[in-house]
């Protein structure tokens, strides 16, 4: 450990590199809880033993907030002293034979408002122990290498607390007296302590049993509060799924009697892996059809997954240290973005493009997040490498880099280990995606590390050993940079065609910028997938895989032949085959050709981006008022687009959706928000003007009359015809037309589920529409019961377009309103963190209204929950690339933030790092 000095306070800051084993393990943990809210006692038994591989020294057991009663050794009393939050127990016996401790301390539930360690939600108990949560529990050594067997007894009262949960198996339950009753749960496998469990109330669950491949049985369980339970369905199907394709895909079976799923409203997550009882956020659980929009049901499925994968990578294999965290995160993140891929497409077998449209659909997403959010973090104060070297609050690294980023590298790592690859570094064909030879790294990281806790370089290690002789094994230690390097590459590509010898040049040159510590970066393996249409479309060469390795390095192709000696038009990173930014300067007809006829529908998807990009960017640069800023050629192809006979719904609203406002800014180096939003409307004005009929058009025939189903292709069929009444909606307030409002406020009225009424609000509320106003009061007094629909009521009024200033004091307005609070971290988000992370537009006012209002919120939040409010305090990290007014604006703000003596931690760090 380090102190650095930051001007207030003294922080510590942890280093990476300063790791050490832990001097004793904890074999057995057995775990007493008395549940009450004011206070509830614990008592905890441990059987303890030195690591012989350190040196003898003092056992320091992690504790926060927790009133210490009794520590007894072997049954002893002993001596003992606090050091800061620790327990220092410095008399142990000598010598490696296992001790006892018995520790026994008193918490209190009801008044923990950071939601971390053991919390009270609705008169419901609730544990999240991730990272460093379970020190506010017992004293512990709380770290990730630390793997315990646990046994837990709840004790509570009966009628208050009927369901007592934890990790495992139950062993026993019966009553007590004074109306009390107890539960005993025992854990067959081992686990670090930020996976421990409990919940206590009063729930219903909807249950099932399924039998394994293996042919056992487990029984499979999703707990939530009464009312609620016709909305587990969707969370059970997609529970099964998971199971089912884990199996398929990985030979990875559920390895517990019995998985249970809760879900609580207060949680600062989406939801915990806990083994055996993972905690969710309700968003991340409950949906039925007359509540839950496309988005959520897709969100759920994915979220399940994601937890659900976590039983093997993370669980089984966990890190070794909090620097290691995207081990768990990266990995499970792909595993869950195949998951959904596999799904989609699964769907819709039988018709091969649909199904490869469906798989393209879910990349596409995966990726607009992936650079609007996390590339903006890497160019940013916060930038980090995947692997982060120091922290000060582990809680601000649960960030898009470890996880999406961090997904992304083990995808280059599929990627790399396809089969064919030879040492030249390029192979043709079209399906050699690597699944295989990741499947066999996967199972040689189980068999060298089941039960274990290691690091980012043993699973790399491992995807290696079992696919030698591929670009992976080849580059290894050089591919081991993208855990090592923060920053975005930039990949610059300059093709050059030889007609005479019908030879196609590619010369690839890669580049990262400088990031917080890190000056200098050596080049990275940059596997990019990539083939060449003629200019008529046709493919004259198709996919091939090239490894980019050097700073500069060029690729011959030969015997092309092109009609006229027309250069051909190349399509790189296909799929996106690489976290990085690809510069090329790319014509305008070449763009074109690409959206029309390239085999690769991302590129097709990204050709549309990169001509909206070309015509914002002018525009956003040019002087006055931004006219006509999508030229009648790329209409044309758009228009081409939404009429096209074979192209499905879901993969057309993707090119007709211009890129975000955060996305357009971070392609400039100075960011006037406003101009960029005046410049966005423009755009999405003319292209609900040029395209007013074939709107109307899309509207009309996409609309879906069965019974709701939430399947890729009924979702996309009312993703286009969603954004097709936003567009004419547009279009009527911008020529007084009254038709397209009404006609949205009847669909609004008449809808069969939420994602066709949620649209038909939305298209009202964001076109500025008078009847927005009666269709908020209604949507409101139809679900105010609804907390999770309120949130995107809340929400939707906070992200909508600023006319005029119009948004902030509507905020103001809504944070008076009955139904909210800030002490909900859903509700919080939905209205606060959408008007100030999600609404540029809005949110940087001239007269820096905006930035008081962040600032003064991040402070309310910091006094209860350090965490929310240190997500919310990341608003402003990009403020130094501001053109004036707002970069002095944004300045003071922070200042204001930053002299408040007594802040957390977390935000402490987040504002440092801004600032600095
Ligand atoms: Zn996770």
């Amino acid at each position: 450990m380090m102190h650095l000095r930051d001007g207030q306070a003294t922080a510590t800051v942890i280093h990476r590199e300063a790791y050490t084993a832990p001097a004793f393990w904890i074999d057995t943990v057995d775990l007493s809880f008395d549940l009450d809210p004011a206070k509830t006692r614990v008592l905890n038994r441990m059987r303890l033993r030195r690591n012989p591989d350190v040196p003898a020294q003092a056992l320091r057991l992690d504790g926060d907030e927790l009133n210490l009663a009794r520590v007894l050794v072997n049954g002893q009393g002993t001596s003992f002293k606090m050091d800061a939050s620790q327990l220092v127990l410095e008399n142990l016996p000598e010598g490696d034979a296992p001790f006892d401790l018995e520790i026994f301390t008193t918490c209190a539930p009801a008044k923990n408002t950071k939601l971390m360690g053991l919390f009270v939600s609705n008169d419901t108990f609730f544990t999240q122990c991730e990272a460093e949560g379970f020190r506010r529990i017992t004293y512990f050594l709380d770290r990730p290498d630390v793997m315990s067997s646990y046994s837990v007894t709840l004790r509570a009262d009966k009628k208050a607390y009927p369901v007592l949960l934890s990790n495992g198996n139950l062993l026993a339950q019966g009553p007590l007296e004074d109306g009390r009753h107890f539960a005993q749960w025992v854990d067959p496998h081992k686990k670090p302590c930020y996976l421990f469990a409990l919940v206590a109330g009063q729930l219903v669950c909807r249950e099932q049993r399924v039998t394994a491949r293996s042919g056992k049985e487990h029984l499979l369980q999703v707990y939530v509060r009464s009312g609620d339970l016709d909305k587990t369905e969707h969370a059970m199907n997609s529970l099964r799924a998971s199971i089912a394709w884990d199996e398929a895909r990985f030979g990875l079976s559920l390895d517990l009697e019995r998985f249970m799923i809760v879900a609580t409203s207060d949680f600062n997550m989406g939801a915990m892996e806990n083994k055996g009882l993972n905690i969710f956020n309700t968003k991340f659980v409950l949906a039925n059809s007359a509540t839950a929009t496309d988005t959520d049901y897709a969100n759920i499925e994915s979220v399940v997954g994601h937890e659900y994968f976590h039983n093997w990578t993370g669980n089984r294999i966990t890190c070794r240290d909090w620097f290691q965290l995207s081990l768990k995160e990266g990995l499970t993140v792909f595993r869950d973005q195949e998951f959904s891929q596999d799904l989609a497409s699964q769907a819709l077998a039988g018709d091969e493009a649909a199904a490869k449209s469906a798989r393209a659909v879910k990349r596409i997403e995966d990726v607009r997040l992936l650079r609007t959010v996390q590339f903006a973090e890497d160019a940013g104060p916060m930038a980090h490498p995947v692997r982060p070297d120091s922290y000060v609050e582990i809680n601000n690294f649960y960030t898009v880099t470890i996880y999406e980023k961090g997904s992304e590298v083990v995808r280059m790592m599929q990627t790399l280990v396809a089969p064919a690859l030879t040492a030249s570094g390029t192979v043709g064909g079209l399906a050699h995606t690597g699944q295989e030879g990741f499947a066999k790294g996967m199972a040689l990281y189980f068999e060298r590390h089941d039960g274990q806790a290691v690091t980012c370089d043993d699973f790399a290690q491992a995807i290696a050993d079992a696919n030698p002789g591929t670009a992976l094994a080849l580059y290894l230690p050089q591919f081991k940079r993208w855990y090592a390097q923060a920053g975005t590459p930039r990949v610059h590509a300059v093709g050059s065609y030889d007609a005479t010898t019908q030879r196609y040049t590619l010369t690839l040159s890669q580049s990262c910028a400088a990031s917080p510590g890190q000056e200098h970066k050596d080049p990275f393996v940059i596997p990019v997938q990539m083939g060449l249409l003629d200019h008529t479309g046709r493919e004259v060469l198709a996919s091939q895989l090239l490894v980019l390795t050097e700073a500069t390095q060029s690729f011959e192709f030969h015997d092309l032949s092109v009609p006229d000696g027309q250069a051909p038009v190349p399509s790189l990173l296909r799929d996106f085959s690489a976290p990085v930014v690809l510069e090329m300067d790319f014509s305008p007809a070449q763009l074109l050709t690409l959206l029309a006829h390239d085999s690769d529908p991302f590129n097709q998807w990204e050709a549309a981006q990169r001509l909206y990009m070309q015509a914002a960017l002018s525009a956003v640069r040019a002087e006055g008022e931004p006219n006509q800023v999508l030229d009648a050629a790329l209409l044309d192809a758009l228009r081409t687009v939404l009429r096209h006979p074979n192209m499905d719904a879901a993969f057309k609203e993707l090119v007709l959706t211009l890129p975000a406002e955060t996305y357009i800014a971070e392609q400039l180096d100075v960011v006037d928000p406003q101009r960029i939003h005046t410049v966005r409307e423009a755009m999405r004005a003319q292209l609900a003007q040029a395209l007013h009929d074939d709107w109307a058009w899309a509207f009309e025939s996409h609309r879906e009359n069965g019974s709701y189903q939430p399947d890729p292709v009924s979702s996309g069929r009312r993703a286009l015809s969603g954004l097709a009444l936003h567009m004419v909606c547009l279009h009527a307030r911008n020529t007084a037309d009254t038709h397209w409002p009404e006609r949205a406020l009847k669909c609004f009225d008449n809808a069969h589920n939420m994602t066709d009424r949620f649209n038909a609000l939305s298209a009202l509320v964001t076109s500025g529409n008078a009847l927005a106003t009666p269709a908020l009061q209604r949507f409101y007094s139809l679900f105010s019961r609804e907390a999770l629909v309120m949130d995107k009521w809340f929400a939707l009024q906070a992200s909508a377009p600023d006319r005029g200033g119009n948004v902030l004091p509507v905020v103001r307005q809504l944070m008076q309103h009955p139904d909210f609070t800030l002490k909900n971290p859903n509700r919080a988000r939905s209205l606060i963190f959408s008007f100030c992370n999600a609404n540029p537009g809005a949110f940087h006012r001239s007269d820096a209204a905006g930035y008081v209002f962040w600032s003064e919120r991040v402070l309310e939040l910091d006094a209860f929950n350090p965490q929310v409010a240190a997500r919310l305090a990341r608003a402003l990290d990009r403020w130094s690339k501001l053109a004036e007014p707002y970069r002095s604006a944004a300045h003071v703000a922070l200042t204001r933030i930053a002299a408040k003596s007594d802040l957390s931690r977390d935000v402490r760090e987040v504002i440092t790092r801004a600032l600095s």
